[in-house]
């Protein structure tokens, strides 16, 4: 038997790694430290504050997209009251 270079618990015949760890592999070619940091930061957590942190990083992103969401909103609403 052969099994995932990285997490160990998946059986490999082709391939080093498994599907899921392959994945990670891809995001340390892409993001290389960073994946290093976010583990750091995150998984160092118990899992409430695992959940808050990730809130908190993902928290501008949603406001952002929120923003977005409005600002399209806003001519279809009026181009509603015009009719
Ligand atoms: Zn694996």
């Amino acid at each position: 038997m052969f099994y995932c270079s990285l997490c160990e618990n998946e059986t490999c015949y082709i391939s080093k790694f498994c599907s899921k760890c392959r994945k990670i592999k891809h995001y340390l070619n892409l993001y290389n430290e960073r994946v290093y940091e976010v583990l750091d930061n995150v998984l160092s957590r118990d899992i409430d504050k695992q959940n808050n942190k990730i809130q908190v990083e993902i928290k501008d992103e949603i406001k952002n997209k929120e923003e977005k969401i409005e600002v399209y909103k806003v001519p279809q609403l009026r181009s509603m009251s015009k009719k």
